[in-house]
């Protein structure tokens, strides 16, 4: 989708370094980190998110990609956590299907309201 930045970055238009990538999703920092390791996970084929029909291909790409990101970021071991915002009571800013991995420290209230 042409004005998505998600899709601008999963499709390598806009160029940011990928901490995971495979032929389904692609993997990088947040720019606003909620926690020492906040990594989104995201489709490379565009949905708005959870609201959309989305095949369950989808998902099993995203959660399976997430132990392997979890992996490369050092925290498979210590725990994170996975979050998807839906809609605007969630908090979703992108419009853009994306999994939150959060994690590098014990969770807080906090990042359980925030991510
Ligand atoms: P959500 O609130 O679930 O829609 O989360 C969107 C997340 O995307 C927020 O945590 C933002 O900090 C993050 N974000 C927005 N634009 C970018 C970007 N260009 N690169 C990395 N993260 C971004
Ligand atoms: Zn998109």
């Amino acid at each position: 989708m042409e004005d998505c930045i998600f899709c601008r970055i999963a499709n390598g238009e806009i160029p940011v370094p990928l901490v995971y990538e495979d032929e389904r999703v692609a993997a990088f920092a947040d720019l606003h980190p909620q926690a020492p390791v906040h990594v989104l996970i995201v489709p490379r084929v565009h949905y708005s998110g959870m609201q959309d029909a989305v095949p369950g291909e989808v998902y099993a790409a995203l959660y399976e990609a997430a132990p392997k990101v979890a992996r490369a970021m050092g925290v498979a071991e210590s725990g994170y956590r996975l979050i998807v915002n839906t809609g605007p009571d969630a908090g979703q800013t992108v419009m853009h299907l994306h999994v939150h991995l959060l994690g590098g420290a014990p969770m807080s209230e906090g990042m359980v309201r925030l991510a």
